[in-house]
Parts: structure tokens; sequence; C-alpha cells
């Protein structure tokens, strides 16, 4: 999302760009694939059109825990597409930019060899050197440029089911949040008339129902009926789930070396039930791309990005505690039917404003 981003808005600046993506086609990744508005705003700039790729519109967040359920508007408009639509469309819009893309290539190292050259080595021995790069590989770390552990160690799964026809209809155009012990998962419908059923826990609580995902759905949907009712009947269409571990939340990196701006969750990994990791990845793309053409060191760009985003990581971390609180799981569904406005305040506070944008220091070079 990050890399396609930046590539698109770099080579549209003039600049020659090598993307180097290690799978050789769009797959599905672990994502609710919930698209806030400010990520269909960058979106639609990148010439991104997510209606025309079936986009379901998303107007309602509900959020259940233990037998309550609440429900709020959003304040903004959303929308759900899967992330194999998204990524394919973005890089064939990075393709139609003059981007060189080298798919199916994976990055083994990054170093520098010399003040200003970096040097990719990718796995079958290959080598590419830029002065500039862009670090973008999501949840994957290179070595050397690791993110610190994740000391909760969680693990995320992702599933599609086909509801029965009257779950989709209760589901249709709403996001909905469910709250467990160790954990919490959301439900949404995407393209296609099937739902996405994303979720996160705790590894000790895994290790309770043996590792395994058939034991925990079940015990999920013992702990919250809600998901219950929507998954009676349902047919699951992978044959198992995704499933990816170390997610740091909360992590910003601090700095960078000159010559490398590091974006998307490689630069900050907000908890996943804001559904903003996405616009977050966007964002520090064209914060990047603008911090670059501005000649703004990689150190300096990344230093206000973590300025710039700080209050929001912490505020998104404070409720993900709240949520991950037993006592705040009973009480949270009653309160907010009694005063659904903090939904939507929440909401607004745990997003990336454009306002936030790292304005760089110096005037914009010519391109
Ligand atoms: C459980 C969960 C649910 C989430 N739900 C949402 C949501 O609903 N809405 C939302 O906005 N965000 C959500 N997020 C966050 C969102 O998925 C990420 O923040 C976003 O994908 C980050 O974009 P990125 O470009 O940094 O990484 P990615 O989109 O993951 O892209 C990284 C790319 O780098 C490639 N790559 C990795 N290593 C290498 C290598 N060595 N060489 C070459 N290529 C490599 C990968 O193949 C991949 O294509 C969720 C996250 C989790 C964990």
């Amino acid at each position: 999302m990050a890399g396609c981003a930046a590539s698109i808005a770099l080579a549209r600046k003039g600049r020659r760009v090598t993307l180097i993506e290690r799978e050789p086609t769009p797959r599905h990744k672990v994502c609710g694939e919930f698209l806030s508005g400010e990520a269909l705003e960058d979106l639609h700039a990148l010439g991104i059109d997510v209606a025309s790729l079936g986009a379901v519109p998303i107007d309602y967040v509900r959020l259940a825990a233990a037998r309550r359920a609440a429900e709020a508007p959003l304040p903004f408009s959303a929308a759900s597409l899967t992330r194999k639509a998204l990524d394919t469309a973005l890089i064939a819009e990075a393709i139609g930019a003059g981007v060189r893309v080298e798919r199916g290539r994976s990055v083994k190292t990054l170093a520098r060899t010399a003040p200003n050259v970096w040097q990719v080595t990718l796995d079958d021995g290959t080598t590419f050197e830029a002065p500039t790069v862009f670090l973008a590989t999501g949840k994957h770390d290179l070595r050397g440029h690791a993110r610190p552990e994740d000391p909760q160690r969680w693990v995320a799964f992702k599933m599609y089911f086909q509801l029965t026809r009257g779950q989709a209809a209760e589901l249709e155009h709403a996001s909905e949040l469910m709250l467990y012990p160790g954990g919490y998962g959301g439900i949404q419908p995407v393209e296609g008339g099937i739902a996405n059923f994303c979720c996160v826990v705790q590894q000790r609580y895994l290790a309770r129902v043996g590792h395994r995902w058939e034991n925990f759905l079940a015990k999920v949907q013992q702990d919250c009926p809600h998901l219950a009712m929507r998954l009676a009947g349902a047919e699951p269409l992978l044959a198992k789930p995704i499933a990816v571990t170390h997610i740091p939340y909360g992590y910003i990196r601090p700095t960078s070396e000159n010559g490398l701006y590091c974006i998307g969750d490689q630069a900050a990994v907000i908890p996943s039930f804001t559904g903003d990791g996405i616009s977050i990845a966007l964002h520090t793309a064209r914060c990047a791309v603008a911090a670059y053409v501005a000649e703004e060191p990689a150190p300096v760009f990344q230093a206000k990005l973590r300025s710039a985003l700080m209050t929001q990581m912490r505020l998104a971390e404070l409720a993900a505690d709240g949520l991950n609180n037993g006592f705040a799981r009973a009480v949270l569904p009653f309160c907010l039917r009694v005063w659904p406005g903090v939904m939507r305040v929440t909401a607004k506070l745990t997003r990336v404003a454009h306002q936030a944008a790292v304005v760089p220091m110096q005037a914009p070079a010519e391109v």
C-alpha cells in the first residue's frame, strides 16, 4: 500500500522508481479491509476509484461485547474493499505511471555501501543501487532495520464467510467490532456479497485453546454471542484462515538513516480496531515523497512524522487498553447505548488528520 502510493507519486513527479514486491500477484492479506474517509481521499488522489472496483459503502459502526451491542453512524464516509482488489489496482496504477515493477522478487538485505548509495540485494543475488530507498515492507521486517519485539505477542487472522441471507442483510453497510478476552475482531461486508472476519488475539489466550483456529473461533462465539448470531449457518470461503504474528502495536519509528524513508507499517503501527492502518500507510507515503522532493533529510522527516502521529497513536492505544479490559467489555456497549456520541468521538480522535501532514522544511526542488 505505502510502497505503491509512494512509487506512483514519485513517478508522477518525473523520478525514476523501481518497486520491488515479493508476491508475483496480489493475494489476500490479513486486514479488516475498512477504508476510512482519509484513505478514500488519498486513494482518489492516486487515481483509484474504489466504487468502480466494487467497494461497499460503510455507514455504521456497531460494537458488540458479552450480550450487548450498540450502534452509531460513522462521522465520515467509509467503505470496504478486499486488499486483493485494491493492491491489484494500485500495482496497475504504478505501472501506468511509469514505475518499473519487479514482482515475485524478494529483498534479502538493504545496506548503505557508500555515503550516498543504498544497495538492495534480492534473494537470487541480484543487486540494485540507489541514493534513496523507501522502506515499505509492511508487517515484515528486514534484517538490520527491524522494529522492536511485540511484547503482547499478537496473532491476527482473517477469514471470508458467505453469511446467510438474513445475516448479510443485518450486516449491510455496517462494520461490527466484537470484544472478547485477549483481543477483538471485526466483521464487515466486502465486494461480491461476502463478509470479512478479521481478528487479533494475544498468543497466551490462543494457547488456552491449543493454538487451533476452530477452537478459537468457537470460544470467541461463546464469549460474544453477537458473532455466533452472525456466523450461524455461514460458510467459510478459504480452506484455512490467513494469519500473521509480530504486530508491534503503538510503534512509531523514532529516526532513520540518510536516504532511507520508512513508511506504512514500517513507520507506525496503529491498533487495528481503528481501521486506520491503510490511511496511515497512504499518509506516510505522501508525506515522505513531499519531504524527499523538498530534499528534507530522511532522519528529519522521520522525527517530524513521529511527533505528528504521536497523539493519535497514544489515544488509540488508550482505547485499545480499554477494549481489552474485562470490566470495560461488560459495560461499554451499555454506556454507548446511553451516549452513542462516544463512539463517534473515538472514531474521530483515532484518525490520522490530514492537517497533521508533515510539512517539509525547504521549498520543493525543481522536478
Ligand atoms: C488484524 C489486522 C486488521 C487490520 N485491519 C485494517 C483495516 O480494516 N483498515 C485499515 O486501514 N488497516 C487495517 N490494518 C492495517 C493495515 O493492514 C496496514 O497498516 C497496511 O496494510 C500497511 O500498509 P503497508 O504498505 O505498510 O504494508 P502492506 O500493505 O502489508 O505491504 C507490504 C508489502 O511489502 C511486501 N514485502 C514484504 N517484505 C518484502 C521483501 N523482503 N521484499 C519485497 N517485498 C516485500 C509484501 O509482499 C507486501 O505486498 C489491519 C492490520 C491488522 C494486523
